[in-house]
């Protein structure tokens, strides 16, 4: 290996550098104001936890736990992973912080998680979701309005194109009576069946239909509806939600072969796929209840439903705005050229004065460090993308004295330079920005 290809990034896990921050910092913003406006309060838990809780949570037989942890043995000798989703942690940090002790929750987080995938558009190894997390309602109610959230983010966001999918796996006793039948049909057509899915047929038939191999989907097309194996509880819960979003005006689809890739779902399970932008990984936020997790993970039973968006997917259905979070707004120099080094000190502290000046009214200010001549540090000042120029240390063309007054000139062509007084620099500056 040369030395070069040391210090490139791992594959999958990429930079995400200043000129695409913009819209990054807009999406978050997006979907932590609609987390916030429905109620939901943030949850920050370790990037690392016990290898043990992701297998125990997710399922041994799940792809995520088959193949594509980040996993380690750290001095200690402890068994680690790097998270690969963040359901588990929550129930986890819930659980351990009495959180669901006789009460309800309504959280959500953002933050990175890694999958050991093949890395292609829309497919990395380190990716980050935002979540939600209903804790403590059984009924349809609180689907509908997990579902409503996610909608509400589609819509802030100006997305259109996205379709929503629904089905339901039932209660435990529909979703075991409907893998039976799947196991016995799938049985039938082993020869068609891709390698993985002839595995699955073994470990947990239900995740043969979310296979996306072509052969194996011509098979799932003739496999059993779960809806033939409903119990009056089942078809119940599912008819509640589907009457709340059509009387939510939410728009969907019942599509009876989804179902989720993680062990822990009962009954509703949801996807928001998008058109022709992302390709073939469309599928930017899935979700549904997992009434069984939180009773499964040593808690006290409490019912849940919820759902992950991958933010990698939906920054590419997102239109980049024109003023990113950040961008620099204004650039103040020095024009302190003189050979006095007093004279120098006191217009670089000018200088100071005057960005915290404006930085303190909500400017966003870069100074200009390093010194040099006036003409260079224009340049770096249009370079910034700045929009007007803050010149200090110039004397006036009255003479006055520097640091009551400064000159000010915007550098988009949006009006004239001038000279302007301190008091009066922050508001002619927010005009010209
Ligand atoms: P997929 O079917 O695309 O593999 P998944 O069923 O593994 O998705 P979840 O684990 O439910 O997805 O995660 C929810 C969302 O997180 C997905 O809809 C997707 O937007 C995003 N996501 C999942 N895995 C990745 C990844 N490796 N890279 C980028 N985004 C991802
Ligand atoms: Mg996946």
């Amino acid at each position: 290996m040369t030395a070069a290809a040391k210090l490139q990034s791992v594959r999958g896990m990429n930079d995400l550098l200043p000129a695409g921050i913009g819209v990054w910092h807009r999406v978050e913003a997006a979907l932590r104001d609609t987390a916030w406006a429905y109620g939901y309060q943030e949850i920050r838990t370790p990037v690392v936890e016990k290898t043990a809780l992701f297998t125990h949570s997710i399922g041994a037989s799940s792809d995520i736990v088959q193949k594509e942890m980040y996993t380690f043995i750290d001095g200690g000798g402890e068994d680690l992973a790097l998270r690969p989703e963040a359901t588990a942690s929550t129930v986890r940090a819930c659980n351990q912080h009495g959180l669901l002790h006789n009460q309800q929750q309504r959280l959500w987080y953002l933050g990175p998680m890694f999958r050991r995938e093949r890395p292609q558009k829309g497919r990395y190894r380190q990716f980050h979701q935002f979540g939600v997390e209903a804790f403590g309602w059984a009924g349809p109610d609180i689907d509908a309005e997990v579902i409503r959230l996610s909608a509400a983010i589609w819509r802030r966001l100006g997305i259109a194109d996205v379709e929503l999918q629904i089905n339901t796996l039932g209660s435990p006793s529909v979703a075991d009576a409907y893998r039976d039948a799947l196991r016995d049909y799938f049985a039938a057509h082993r020869d068609a069946l891709d390698a993985d899915s002839a595995r699955r047929l073994d470990t947990n038939p239900l995740r043969i239909l979310d296979s996306k191999v072509a052969a194996t989907r011509e098979v799932i097309a003739g496999a059993p509806d779960i809806r033939d194996f409903f119990d009056a509880a089942a078809a119940a819960h599912f008819d509640g939600l589907c009457d709340s979003l059509r009387r939510a005006g939410v728009e969907y689809a019942v599509n009876p072969r989804l179902v989720r890739g993680l062990d822990y779902y009962t009954a509703t399970v949801f996807e928001w796929v998008a058109g022709d932008q992302l390709g073939a990984q469309n599928a930017v936020c899935a979700g549904g209840r997992y009434d069984r997790l939180v009773e499964n993970r040593g808690g006290r039973p409490s019912p849940a439903v919820g759902f992950a968006l991958g933010l990698e997917r939906l920054v590419e259905l997102v239109q980049p705005g024109d003023a990113a979070d950040g961008a620099v707004q204004i650039y103040v120099a020095c024009a302190a050229d003189s050979a006095d080094a007093a004279d120098a000190a006191d217009a670089a502290a000018e200088a100071v004065t005057v960005s915290e000046l404006l930085r303190r009214d909500g400017l966003t200010v870069a100074m200009h460090c390093g010194g040099g001549k006036l003409a260079k540090q224009l340049r770096r000042a249009a370079q910034s993308g700045a929009r007007v120029a803050v010149i200090t240390g110039l004397p006036g063309d009255g003479g006055e004295s520097t640091g009551a007054t400064v000159q000010a000139k915007p550098l988009r062509g949006q009006g004239d330079e001038q000279r302007i007084g301190i008091d009066a620099l922050a508001a002619w500056c927010r005009k010209h920005i």
